[in-house]
């Protein structure tokens, strides 16, 4: 029997998260509170414009008063710190985000752990990261984090699950592997040095590709029943963007699978305005006004 996959429905699901980021926003901004974003985009990466101009135009929808900061790719490594330094102290902006990557020759690491941990609306900042491993109040990275916002409405729980994340970066598979862990599931993560993919991807209920390979995994890999969380996105020969799990396939087998794009891409911007509003509310004292 060929089973046919439901659509974890990104796009739609982003939606329902953004109105309810909206609805928080009024509630700040009835209280005195408004809620500012500051995205840093150094030098001209077509790719990086595209994805800034969508955070942009989400967290407008949103009521967030969102500014995009562009430097030249030239911008030194002091400059851009000074600009990260500017952005922690001014007390209209409560996020700030620096669009990765960034042009060769600028220490990342050295610019994300400058940031404020509690305007660090990316959750990159070494304090946020230890505070997910720990279980205590931070912002979590926004990717892993629409991974489980999309997955908690969609009803699917995770208790008691195997999940098998492909993927190991700061940014996607060990921030989700610890989000996995906190709902109780049991984890393996895979990278580039595995042996046997198939075979641990196969033991999987609930597999989550982030690895950047398109179509990686094949879909007679999945266990029939698995869900799939596609997080790759990559340029197919024609052009179009695929995943990094063969749509066609994996939808045989799988209950339930994340479309590329419409899937994580929609949930990680709807989660970076949730932070934004989130780290206004820590930042002013009223996160009660915002509790779910
Ligand atoms: P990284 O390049 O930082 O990490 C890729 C991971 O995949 C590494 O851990 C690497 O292993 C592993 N890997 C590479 N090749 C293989 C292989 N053949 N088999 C098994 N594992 C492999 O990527 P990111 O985590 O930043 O991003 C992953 C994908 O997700 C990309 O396509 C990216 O564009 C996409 N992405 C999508 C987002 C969204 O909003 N939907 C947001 C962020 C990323 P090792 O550690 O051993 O090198």
């Amino acid at each position: 029997m060929t089973q046919t996959a439901s659509i974890l429905d990104g796009k739609a699901t982003a939606l329902a998260v953004r109105e309810t980021v909206a609805a928080k926003v009024a509630t700040l901004v009835a209280a005195g509170v408004h809620p500012g974003l500051r995205v840093v985009l150094v030098g001209d990466d077509p790719a990086s414009e595209v994805y800034v101009r969508n955070k942009d135009r989400a967290a407008t929808q949103a009521g967030i008063d969102v500014a995009t900061i562009k430097l030249p790719a030239n911008t030194s490594q002091a400059d851009l710190l000074a600009e990260v330094e500017r952005l922690n102290e001014d007390p209209a902006v409560s996020g700030i985000l620096v669009q990765l990557p960034l042009p060769k020759g600028l220490d990342e690491a050295q610019v994300v752990c400058a940031i404020a941990p509690e305007k660090d609306v990316d959750g990159l900042h070494p304090a946020n990261v230890a505070a997910l491993v720990l279980g205590t109040p931070g912002l979590v990275s926004c990717t892993p984090a629409g991974c489980i916002e999309l997955l908690d409405r969609s009803g699917i729980d995770l208790a008691g699950k195997h999940v098998v994340i492909v993927g190991r970066s700061q940014l996607v598979g060990k921030p989700l592997a610890q989000l996995a862990l906190a709902r109780n599931a049991t984890v393996t993560i895979c990278h580039s040095r595995t042996q046997n993919l198939a075979e641990h991807v196969g033991r999987a209920d609930v597999i989550a590709a982030a690895v950047g390979v398109a179509k990686l995994i094949q879909g007679d890999w999945v266990k029939p029943g698995a869900v799939v969380l596609d997080v790759g996105i990559n340029r197919g020969e024609d052009g179009k963007l695929v995943g990094d799990v063969d749509f066609e396939g994996a939808s045989k087998n799988a209950s339930a699978i994340t479309p590329v794009p419409g899937g994580i891409g929609p949930m990680t911007i709807a989660m970076l305005l949730s932070n934004t509003v989130l780290a206004a509310a820590r930042q002013a004292g009223k996160a009660h006004l915002i509790e779910d």
